[in-house]
């Protein structure tokens, strides 16, 4: 059966303090159209809290009939790499957005970031200053204390000008000088207190090679970057706020020199993604990896895009979920279950139907002939029957759950135990006869005219239905039952970790999931949403349980 697509959805959004900028904006005729990017440091995987901020930017670009650039914030030569670039690419695109010819990076920037900074330097508003880092940090202050200004701060420009250039051709060695913004050593906010534009740093970069061994510092390139691209809405996480007042001094200055024009970007920031049982910190999520504790930066259970492609998540799940959290002023958790609820809503609409047994104990039906099949019908999706039926075979040993069968039953059980009757799902109904200990069996004697779909067979009222699997031609597999990486909710380190995240256990499925193709997801009834792991069909990865189990055991 083909897999039924499903189709991006552009549910009109809610609003937001975002969205009231950007349509107040745009009714007051500052801005003619809308124009986001989303940029990521090429430094590591993307995850769950960048999901947050793509679908944030790239929808307001799409239901504003703007555009959202895909910008690579590639200033620190060092943590970089080609790789990350890559990675970042498959995973917006996965998630199902497009930045058409706006691919950019900021290092496309270098050399007129580097003519910026010459025309700052002769206006007097940006110096080259020989303290030590230790000494700059010293000078700075701190919250309760004002700064004091550098010796070198009244430096003349052409004085400046030189050694900019000689910083600029390699003649110091890293540490010996900076540029700084000339700004103010007083201010209140540490962020303007000559905040350091260039560093030198002899080393190698992912894009220039060894063309700079002076990289600019993230406050000087973002925002100017950001006004190069005629970016209308920059949009940041919170702890850039404090951060706003130099953004819009660099781009502003810029401006009165001729080298920028109005409208000049504007930027806001939102809440970034708490996530309970989660941890978003790259840092940390580093060292999940190089310390061994996940399987790489795929391991289903990291809360990486790549982790959650292999886990089965889709990204209309992600978009679902980043509408229904919004976009906040103030810094919250958001509940796991919230995200697991979205991309059940959304796998239920989209999962074919099949059976498995996870734990698997023998059925023989003793008055069914050995030798004998036949062939039950099962619907792909209840609510869907244009989706149609599968064909599934039936012999005299079957595999069914473990949990099906106990003797003595507990109360209120109505499953098999010797002397019940229940019906096998989309087949017949059986009384079970016995369990044989020898051979780990149980035993059952089948009616013949029990059979669902054919006249009568209704007659048979019974409790349990269950479901099982022809032993002769059910497909053997491994699965991987995922839970929380974390145990705790707000988890702080390593010492929270999950013990019991990943579970394998060797099970039977019904044989069409030996074909099962990439990323080909399925309700394996009863037991939740799985997907084969990297397209192998004898390997499946739990995405989620059909209801929200967390604390159960189960
Ligand atoms: P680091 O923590 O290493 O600084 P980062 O997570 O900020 O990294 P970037 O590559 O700088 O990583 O992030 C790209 C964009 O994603 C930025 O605009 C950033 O604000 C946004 N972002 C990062 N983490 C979150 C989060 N948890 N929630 C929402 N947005 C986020
Ligand atoms: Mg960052």
């Amino acid at each position: 059966m083909a897999s039924p697509s499903s189709k991006i959805q552009n549910a009109p959004s809610a609003s937001n303090f975002i969205r009231q900028v950007v349509e107040h904006d745009l009714a007051s005729g500052k801005h003619k159209s809308v124009r986001t990017r989303f940029p990521p440091e090429p430094n590591g995987y993307l995850h769950f809290g960048h999901a947050k901020s793509i679908c944030l930017n790239f929808g307001l670009a799409r239901d504003y009939g703007g555009v959202c650039h895909l910008r690579f914030d590639d200033t620190n030569p060092a943590k970089e790499e080609q790789e990350y670039v890559d990675s970042i690419v498959d995973a917006v695109r996965w998630l199902g957005f497009d930045w058409g010819e706006h691919q950019y990076y900021a290092s496309d920037y270098f050399e007129r970031l580097y003519g910026f900074a010459r025309e700052l330097v002769e206006r007097g508003l940006a110096y080259v200053d020989s303290l030590t880092a230790e000494e700059i940090r010293a000078h700075r202050g701190t919250l309760t204390e004002h700064g004091r200004n550098s010796p070198y701060r009244d430096r003349r420009p052409e004085e400046s000008l030189q050694l900019l250039e000689r910083m600029k051709t390699g003649a110091f060695p890293d540490g010996s000088h900076v540029l700084r913004a000339k700004i103010d050593m007083q201010s209140g906010n540490i962020n303007l207190r000559d905040p350091v534009m260039y560093r030198i740093r002899h080393a190698e970069h992912h894009r220039t090679g060894k063309a700079w061994c002076i990289y600019p510092s993230y406050d000087w390139a973002h925002g100017v970057s950001d006004a190069i691209e005629r970016i209308t809405h920059s949009i940041c996480t919170l702890e850039f706020e404090d951060h706003r007042p130099l953004y819009d001094w660099f781009n502003e200055r810029l401006a009165e020199a001729g080298l920028l024009e109005h409208p000049l970007p504007q930027q806001i920031e939102f809440a970034r993604l708490n996530l309970t049982y989660v941890l978003l910190s790259k840092r940390k999520l580093i060292q999940l990896v190089d310390e061994g504790h996940v399987e790489g930066w795929d391991d289903p259970r990291m809360p990486t895009l790549v982790g959650a492609r292999r886990r089965g998540y889709t990204p209309e799940g992600f978009r679902r979920f980043a509408e229904r959290i919004g976009v906040a002023k103030a810094d919250s958790w958001i509940d796991f279950s919230i995200l697991e609820d979205c991309m059940r809503e959304h796998l239920n609409e989209v999962a074919p139907r099949r059976i498995a047994v996870l734990d698997p104990l023998k059925l023989v039906i003793e008055n069914y002939p050995e030798g004998k099949e036949e062939l039950c019908e099962a619907p792909n999706h209840p609510q869907k029957p244009d989706w149609g039926k599968r064909q599934l075979p039936f012999s005299r040993e079957l595999w069914i759950e473990r949990e099906d069968y106990a003797d003595p039953p507990p109360k209120g059980y109505f499953r098999l135990y010797p002397g019940n009757k229940v019906r096998l799902r989309y087949g017949y109904v059986v009384e079970c006869t016995g369990y044989d200990r020898a051979s780990d069996t149980v035993r059952c004697r089948l009616f013949e005219d029990s059979r669902s779909g054919t006249p009568g067979a209704d007659a048979y009222k019974v409790k349990g239905n269950i479901h099982w699997l022809s032993a002769k031609h059910a497909h053997a597999a491994e699965v991987r039952l995922y839970d929380r990486l974390f145990a705790t909710p707000h988890p702080e380190g390593l010492g929270d970790l999950n013990p019991g995240s990943k579970k394998v256990a060797s099970v039977r499925l019904e044989p069409a999931l030996r074909n099962a193709k990439p990323e080909e997801r399925f309700q394996f009834e009863r037991h939740g949403y799985f997907v084969a792991d990297k397209g192998n069909s004898s390997v499946f990865n739990r995405t989620v349980t059909l209801r929200d189990s967390w604390g159960t055991g189960k």
